[in-house]
């Protein structure tokens, strides 16, 4: 479903991906991890193309683009591919002057179109679906953060993407409302949308994936099975990065 090869990009002079090959298949939920400023959201923010990669080449479902020797695809490509990617992002991003549905109709309205009268109903249905059914009337300063991100992943799933990025979507949230939060996420997972999840949550991480790729130095380190690569980890780097954050 997604294919990255050799994808790099850099700022200013910093070089933050020095070459991420990855592909994830239909149905996988794929967890990145790994130190801060490793380069976890970039990545993400490049596969749905809020970055620009300054080389490599990147698929997603169907559509693909080369980036390969600094060639710059036209921005009706980029939008065509950003739009195969649903993001959640770690502060919510919601708007903050509409209601919990108004947030989840805006997409499949205004870019995609549709119907007020269908995007309602589908954004009704999604909002029951995270277990907000009785809250779409709220606008969010009327929501806690949990309720917020699970609005959060309702918006990104109206525009039907073929994949779901997530970046730290729990890390604003306090411990007892990060649970609601992952249990939506791994929902997800059960009924196979295909995922790719940037998170400090282990214990979620090891439950969830089928798949951990541990980055560090805008690299993939290690990548496998959740047992392989937190019980087993065959690199230092990774036993470390392990080691610090247990
Ligand atoms: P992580 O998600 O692993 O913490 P990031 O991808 O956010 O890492 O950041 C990797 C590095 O890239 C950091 O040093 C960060 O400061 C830098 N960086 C990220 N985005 C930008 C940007 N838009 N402009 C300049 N530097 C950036």
């Amino acid at each position: 479903m997604i294919e990255l090869s050799h994808l790099k990009k850099q700022f200013q002079s910093q070089e933050v991906l020095r070459g991420i090959s990855l592909n994830v298949a239909r149905g996988e939920t794929v967890v990145v991890i790994g130190p801060s400023g490793s380069g976890k959201t970039t990545l993400l923010r490049c596969i749905n193309l809020l970055e620009v990669p300054d080389a490599g080449t990147l698929r997603i479902g169907d559509a693909g683009l080369d980036f390969t020797g600094g060639r710059k695809p036209s921005s009706q490509d980029i939008l065509t591919l950003r739009r195969q990617t649903g993001m959640v992002f770690q502060s919510y991003e919601l708007f903050p002057h509409m209601t919990a549905l108004a947030n989840v109709m805006e997409g499949p309205v205004t870019v995609q179109g549709k119907r007020a009268a269908e995007a309602r109903d589908r954004a009704q249905e999604l909002l029951a679906k995270v277990g907000l059914g009785d809250k779409a009337g709220l606008y969010p300063h009327q929501l806690s953060g949990g309720q917020q991100q699970r609005v959060g992943i309702a918006r990104a799933m109206a525009m039907n993407p073929l994949v779901l990025l997530f970046d730290e979507p729990t890390s604003a949230l306090d411990p007892e409302l990060v649970g609601d939060v992952l249990e939506v996420i791994r929902q997800l997972a059960r009924e196979g949308m295909t995922m790719v999840i940037v998170t400090h949550e282990m214990k979620f991480a090891r439950d969830v994936a089928d798949r951990i790729v541990f980055v560090d130095g805008g690299v993939i380190v290690e990548e496998g099975s959740p047992a392989q690569v937190l019980d087993s980890p065959s690199q230092e780097r990774t036993r470390r990065f392990l080691h610090r954050i247990s």
